[in-house]
């Protein structure tokens, strides 16, 4: 009987057979490949495993014959020396990097999910307000250094509360996904535009070269669309809207206070209603 490690297969492929071939001189053989021998350690008595041997066994029934024992011829030329350990360190190589290469290809998917969960908001799959920002400083020092203009559209549901109160959380959490998708097209009708969830049911819609009065129109359509839209059991709702276009060297921290004054100038001009910001508006009280 033989028992060769499943290893020694790996290594040695097809000489393995011939590694075998001189048993078959002797009698005819049957084997298999193990996971690896097991050895009884006679000191210990433990039962160890034992990789990348063979192990042979015979047995005979009765009397051993007088016979000679037929003389057994082995080509070693391929098996013995350095050739033979080149071919195992070779294998040895090729399956670690096989491996390695696998090992890669999953982090790199894990990477990319982990990406994903760190740019991304869960609810509605926009991005969160951390990547919003990103993106928006990353535009606005380009639109410092090469002067290409850049609208922002800050957007609030109106009366959201009243939809958790009078429906439920998660009815609201329904609206804030339709309202993310209503953001998304509209993102996807303009070049490199960009739609992202600042918190709640606040948004931004991000608008790379589009400049003042294209900015406002861009806001007024949103606007409309939502006022049109049918929100799953809650029906209408409308939304407002803080507009500001940036062109140069322009302090962020301004930007983002000026458009969230517009919005709250929209709010208490009725709502449901689109708000031009005025970057040199000595009127601003930011505190
Ligand atoms: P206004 O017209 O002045 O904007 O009123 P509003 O009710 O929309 O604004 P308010 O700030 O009073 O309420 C916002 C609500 O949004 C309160 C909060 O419970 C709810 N909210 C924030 N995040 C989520 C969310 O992820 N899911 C749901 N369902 N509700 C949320
Ligand atoms: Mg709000
Ligand atoms: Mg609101």
């Amino acid at each position: 009987m033989l028992f060769s490690c499943i290893v020694r297969k790996a290594f040695w492929e097809r000489y393995v057979d011939m590694e075998l071939e001189p048993y078959e001189q002797l009698c005819s053989t049957s084997g298999f490949y193990t996971w690896g021998e097991i050895i009884r350690d006679e000191k210990s008595g433990e039962i160890v495993e034992h990789n990348v041997t063979q192990l042979s066994i015979a047995m005979r029934e009765g009397e051993g014959k007088a016979e000679e024992l037929p003389e057994v011829w082995v080509d070693d030329t391929v098996l013995k020396g350095p050739a033979a350990q080149m071919r195992r360190l070779t294998s040895l190589v090729y399956t670690t990097m096989e491996e390695l290469q696998n090992a890669q290809r999953d982090l790199q998917i894990l990477n990319d999910k982990l990406r994903t969960m760190a740019e991304k908001d869960a609810l509605t799959g926009l991005y969160n307000r951390g990547k919003t920002e990103e993106i928006i400083y990353n535009l606005l020092d380009e639109s410092a250094f090469n002067k290409v203009p850049l609208s922002l559209l800050m957007i609030d549901i109106d009366h959201f509360k009243s939809v958790n109160d009078n429906y439920s959380h998660q009815t609201g959490d329904l609206v804030l996904k339709e309202m993310a998708a209503i953001l998304e097209n509209l993102a996807n009708e303009h070049t490199d535009a960009m739609a992202g969830r600042w918190g709640g049911e606040e948004f931004f819609v991000i608008l790379p070269g589009v400049v003042d009065d294209e900015a406002m129109s861009i806001a007024e359509t949103l606007r409309k669309r939502t006022e049109n839209h049918i929100f799953p059991e809650v029906g209408n709702l409308t939304i407002s809207v803080g507009v500001i276009t940036v062109a140069g060297d322009t302090n962020s921290k301004d930007i983002f206070l000026c458009v969230d004054k517009a919005l709250y100038d929209a709010k208490e001009g009725g709502r449901n209603r689109v708000v031009r910001a005025d970057l040199s508006d000595d009127d601003r009280t930011f505190e």
